[in-house]
């Protein structure tokens, strides 16, 4: 049962090239199939979430935290009685456009774009990923996937403005995206922040202690486990209270957002449009826990010295071979070569970097840069 503010799939603003019915799946199904189906999602598996493959095997991808996303983010869309089908080709192609090596990469990649007067961003990417870069029909170049998909992959983290990016007026940049596309961005959250707490302790990099001192939901649930289960291994206490904590994340959400679709009185898709806010959120609270959560591992995690050698290599991985080919385009692919007739050689190579596994890029590194990576 939808609710009277989610998108309905008959009434999408549709596909740039008319395309005959599907007898049983419809337009946002088989979207999110043409997304499982794509090249650039099979890649996620080898691109880094926060842990390169190198740390263990048993943490997070790109791939698995996509799926994670997935997971949670079908569950708060069925509660709120938004479009489940969009919700799930939104999340699974949330993460489509990052580089290898996770952030420092994106980083990396946008530092030495910015040298020639350009820029790096995800979600751009992402959308020429869907738009032209995937080959797989006849017809026409990209996904073709509908508007509400390719929507979302702009507007689910942040707004663009058409005066900076008048290539994507099409995209209702003066008005909030859908519902099914705000939840994306909260979902992402949830799943890092839990998911990266459970990774970072395994990887004895985060203390029980340390996390139970700096995340007082966590502490709060830790305790209550403690006592529910005072003679099971540590870890499994550890499981029982982080579990509990993405629960208490996900039913706030729900019950944040049925609120304030209530109070602001929203009726319809167009209100939500109109809506001078995005109206997915946590309460107060809960937002104020969130930052705790993120906070930390900021500080202990994503920045602590434990990382800094891997992130040291995969800068260095990123920035010599963006110069190397600058210096050699006749060693690029030549899809690229041609490619760089038409649009600025930077452009290209960035182009080509963004879409590498970790794995390629290495094997990339060690050919042409003739250097191992120092902690290989
Ligand atoms: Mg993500």
């Amino acid at each position: 049962m939808l609710a009277d503010y989610a998108v309905r799939v008959e009434e999408s603003l549709g596909r740039r090239y008319l395309e005959p019915r599907h007898p049983y799946r419809n337009d946002f199904q088989r979207d999110r199939d043409r997304v499982i189906h794509a090249r650039a999602f099979r890649r996620l598996e080898a691109k880094t979430q926060v842990f390169t493959r190198r740390y263990s095997d048993h943490f997070r991808n790109r791939l698995t935290h996509t799926i994670e996303v997935a997971q949670i983010s079908r569950t708060i869309a069925a509660q709120l009685g938004l479009n489940v089908d969009l919700v799930e080709a939104l999340a699974l192609v949330h993460d489509i456009g990052h580089p290898p090596f996770g952030h420092v990469g994106e980083k990396a990649l946008d530092a030495a774009m910015r040298r020639h007067g350009l820029f790096f961003d995800h979600n751009l990417h992402a959308l020429r990923i869907v738009e032209d870069f995937e080959l797989r029909y006849a017809a026409f170049r990209g996904l073709n996937l509908t508007f509400e998909v390719r929507e979302g992959i702009i507007k689910h983290s942040r707004d663009y403005s058409s005066e900076q990016n008048p290539e994507l007026a099409e995209y209702l940049l003066d008005q909030r995206p859908p519902l099914e596309a705000q939840l994306i961005d909260l979902t992402d959250e949830i799943a890092y922040n839990t998911a990266d707490l459970d990774d970072g302790y395994e990887a004895r990099l985060l203390s029980l202690d340390e996390i139970g001192a700096a995340v007082p939901v966590f502490a709060r649930f830790y305790q209550e486990a403690e006592r529910t289960w005072p003679d099971v291994a540590k870890k499994l206490r550890f499981n029982e209270a982080l579990k509990r904590v993405l629960d208490h994340f996900v039913s706030d959400l729900i019950r944040h957002v049925a609120e304030r679709l209530h109070e602001k009185r929203i009726r319809s898709l167009q209100d939500v449009r109109a809506c001078p806010q995005r109206l997915a959120g946590f309460s107060p609270q809960v937002e104020e826990e969130r930052k705790q959560a993120k906070e930390f591992l900021y500080s202990k995690l994503y920045l602590s010295p434990a990382l800094e050698a891997e992130k040291g290599d995969a800068e260095r991985v990123v920035c010599e071979l963006f110069d190397f080919w600058l210096a050699k385009p006749e060693q690029l692919p030549m899809s690229y070569q041609q490619k760089a007739a038409q649009e600025p050689l930077a452009r290209v190579i960035c182009d080509y970097i963004a879409g590498m596994t970790d794995n390629f890029i290495y094997e990339q590194y060690k050919r042409h840069c003739g250097r191992k990576e120092r902690s290989a």
